[in-house]
């Protein structure tokens, strides 16, 4: 028995005939650029901006001490720093960038998801998520994307605009913040991980999705100090990009989302696909681990009778062996559906069998947890929701 469905069966959300397809998008709707932001620059560039604007350059180190260690952006907080000073630095160097417009919680009270309003009315999520050895944040790197995966909340909303670095680096300051302050159940902790998991595609919005790593891995008070290890940039398959990357010197986690080891099912899954084929792809995410050590995740969202045929578990295998052995380690995990649609979640048999497939061919493969799930956890789910509610409002 086996059934296939297409991507192809229903029409992409919003089609005006059935015939339409999902379209790629590389521009943005908006050119609005956000505040320039201490967290924009590394300390060098920071320094050079206070000294622009008539100030001492060695006030960066007391600022960044505040921002990366301290967490705050309050000038009240900031004694160190002249009184008659502190306004006009902080005004300079930390103006607001993201504003709470909803917070949710799950999981009894163990994942907080946040949508965050930006300084033009944009919006975007992340999700905080503690777990019994770790505290994860998952962060959007773009308001809506351009890369229009059709079982993707956010790719239904085609792309805003990029964020910039320091509205990256706000998100996980407001994170590390409520993970501090206790707003997690279980107490007080510390954010250690960070996944490029929210809305956007990071790789899509390269430099300043790099300048965010280095806030985050740089040590304090230049950055947030976080292990590279512990962060993970997610992209669905931009393969000159993913080359770059691989030679930034940032050892970070790369995790590919490639959803079908085909291509004839993952062009019309993946839209990027008519750009950059299966082989490519896998060939690039190797030579990433070849090149940083790091091995890389392979993201699967197992979707009923479309990619989850024990056929197709078995050709992923045949792929990455065909490539070494143990550079790569699958995440499974279930579609997070629309109800009613062709998207719907894999049985749980053919979940089992997926898995079992890759196992017996040697593959590391653990099923990815669905956090936050009941919250639309995934990608977008919450900003399409809120973004329905004040329609109806209207
Ligand atoms: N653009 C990046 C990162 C954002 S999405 C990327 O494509 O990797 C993070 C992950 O969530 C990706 O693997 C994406 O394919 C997956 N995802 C998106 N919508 C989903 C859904 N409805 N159910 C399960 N996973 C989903």
């Amino acid at each position: 028995m086996n059934i296939q469905v297409r991507p192809t069966d229903q029409a992409p959300e919003g089609a005006t005939h059935p015939d339409a397809r999902p379209v790629l998008s590389f521009k943005a709707k908006r050119r609005g650029k956000a505040p320039t932001h201490l967290a924009d620059f590394d300390l060098a560039g920071r320094k050079a901006a206070l000294k622009e604007a008539g100030l001492p350059a060695f006030r960066a180190d007391q600022l960044s001490r505040h921002f990366f260690t301290h967490l705050t952006t309050n000038p009240a907080d900031m004694s160190d720093l002249p009184a008659g000073q502190r306004s006009q630095i902080c005004e300079l160097l930390l103006p607001r960038l993201i504003q709470e417009a909803a917070a949710i919680r799950a999981d009894d009270g163990r994942t907080v998801k946040h949508l965050w309003e930006l300084f033009d009315g944009a919006r975007v999520e992340s999700v905080l998520m503690r777990y019994p050895s770790r505290t994860t944040l998952c962060v959007s790197s773009q308001a809506g994307c351009g890369m229009a995966c059709p079982f993707c909340a956010t790719g239904q909303m085609g792309l805003t605009r990029n964020l910039s670095t320091g509205e990256i680096i706000d998100q996980v300051r407001r994170a590390s913040q409520a993970a501090r302050d206790g707003d997690l159940a279980g107490g007080p902790t510390r954010l250690t991980n960070v996944v490029f998991m929210g809305m956007g595609e990071p790789l899509a919005n390269y430099k300043t999705v790099v300048g965010a790593l280095h806030r985050l891995i740089d040590p304090a008070p230049e950055g947030f100090g976080l292990s590279a290890r512990n962060i993970t940039v997610s992209t669905v398959g931009l393969v000159p990009a993913i080359k770059k990357l691989s030679k930034e010197g940032l050892p970070v986690t790369l995790a590919v989302s490639l959803h079908a080891p085909d291509d004839d099912l993952r062009d019309d899954l993946i839209p990027i696909n008519s750009r950059w084929k299966v082989g490519e792809l896998l060939d690039a995410a190797h030579q990433y681990f070849e090149v940083t050590g790091r091995r890389v995740s392979i993201e699967y969202a197992l979707i009923k009778n479309m990619n989850d045929h024990a056929w197709r578990a078995q050709l992923l295998a045949d792929e990455l062996n065909s490539r070494g052995s143990g550079w790569a380690h699958v995440n499974p995990i279930p579609l997070n559906p629309t109800p009613g649609s062709i998207w719907t979640a894999s049985t749980k048999a053919a979940q089992q069998k997926f898995v079992d497939t890759l196992r017996r061919n040697g593959v590391a493969t653990t099923i990815r947890d669905t956090r936050g799930s009941d919250i639309d956890g995934a990608c977008g789910q919450l900003a399409t929701a809120v973004e329905k509610k004040m329609k109806e409002q209207q």
